[in-house]
């Protein structure tokens, strides 16, 4: 556990949810699979979660570290909503301990370390209409270790007819898994590599649990789910491994999940590798598409990995260059050429809902927030 530097003041503090008083003044925290038991004055191994009083507090809950208008191309999503913006947000603090964290900046400082904005839940629904963006993503730290901020975000997003979108890492357990995706339109979930032994080494935690989330979003939710595997040279590009990795996507979640290879770039404590060669990139989804799934990605790098094709007749269906969409020749969510539906929510049904409603529009948000650069 980590002791905090400062306790943060009590006007600031949220209290959290899934945690439970232990003996002599600790808590048990049972969000994810870490299950910290956490002292008096300390914080769990995520560094956001404290113990004040023997009850636990959520330090992330209304103060984002980061804040951003990005593509949903950018989450990796290539399947909802394409060519739209969504809001970002994430937090300090995180529940792995990925060596290779390409936002070790905030996603390895304490709460204190960080310059957050105090921004309420309803306050980031508004911002995300100021920008035009008809969703909303939780992203660059793990979310769900903000899980109290992302339900009440949701929730006022859902009133506005604005979506959520997480980008997480899948290492959450049950309980909280449950009763955050109960509010969530859309996810990718990394699954970093397919054997345990470079969880445990590389990113300090486990692959069970992520199997099993992104299983049961699949069957147990109506969240759209895509994934991303980031393959970083000698620790886990092995063709073989790629080649475990489809076959339990086959196997347990079917064909049509889209899955993003993304290249890695050397940063945080693995500087001394090597970059992802592109024909890494292309090995992997070609493997992928020969043992039959539907679409797969190439991402961080320029080419033709990024475009959508029909699995039938292989029309071009989303022609992408990085980033950006150029062409969407989409048909009502089918190709033109053959019919075939084309998995994904192509449009915005919570936003069209809302249209009839009459918006929420708070005219107090003006001039509020103009320092944030967005
Ligand atoms: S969410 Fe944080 S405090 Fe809670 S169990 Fe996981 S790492 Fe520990």
């Amino acid at each position: 556990m980590h002791g905090l530097e400062t306790l943060p003041k009590a006007e600031s503090r949220h209290e959290a949810r899934w945690w439970e008083a232990m003996p002599g003044g600790k808590v048990h925290c049972y969000l994810c699979p870490r299950h910290c038991h956490i002292g008096e004055g300390q914080a769990g191994f995520c560094f956001i979660r404290a113990n004040h009083g023997g009850k636990l507090y959520s330090l992330g809950y209304a103060h984002p570290a980061a804040l951003q208008v990005d593509p949903i191309e950018k989450k990796p999503l290539n399947h909802f909503l394409p060519g739209t913006r969504v809001f970002s947000l994430g937090t300090a603090g995180c529940n792995m301990g990925c060596f290779f964290c390409q936002n070790w900046d905030i996603s390895k400082s304490r709460a204190d370390q960080v310059r957050a904005n105090y921004i309420p839940p309803e306050d980031v629904v508004q911002l995300a209409i100021r920008h035009g963006c008809p969703s909303i993503a939780f992203t660059y730290n793990e979310p769900t270790i903000w899980g109290e901020y992302v339900i009440d975000i949701s929730q006022a997003a859902r009133e506005q007819g604005i979506n959520t979108v997480m980008v997480s890492n899948g290492y959450t357990a049950r309980e909280a898994r449950h009763d955050i995706y109960e509010h969530i339109d859309a996810a990718n979930i990394d699954l970093k590599a397919f054997t345990d032994h470079f969880y445990a080494r590389v990113t300090l935690s486990h692959l069970q649990p992520v199997l099993e989330t992104l299983e049961w979003l699949k069957k147990e939710t109506g969240v759209w789910i895509e994934m991303t595997n980031l393959i970083i040279p000698t620790l886990n590009d092995a063709p073989a491994e790629t080649r475990a990795l489809c076959e339990w996507v086959l196997e347990h979640l079917g064909p049509d999940v889209p899955l993003h290879f993304t290249a890695f770039h050397p940063d945080f404590k693995l500087r001394d590798l090597p970059g992802t060669p592109p024909e890494t990139l292309h090995a992997a989804r070609a493997t992928a598409l020969q043992m039959g799934l539907h679409y797969v990605y190439e991402g961080n790098i320029r080419g033709n990995g990024a475009h959508t094709y029909c699995p039938s007749c292989k029309t071009l269906l989303v022609l992408r260059s990085w980033h950006d969409v150029q062409q969407n020749y989409l048909q009502n969510g089918c190709c033109p050429t053959c019919g075939l539906a084309i998995p994904g929510r192509w449009t915005n049904v919570r936003g069209q809902a809302a249209g009839k409603r009459s918006l929420k529009k708070d005219a107090t948000l003006a001039g509020r927030y103009e320092d944030l650069n967005l």
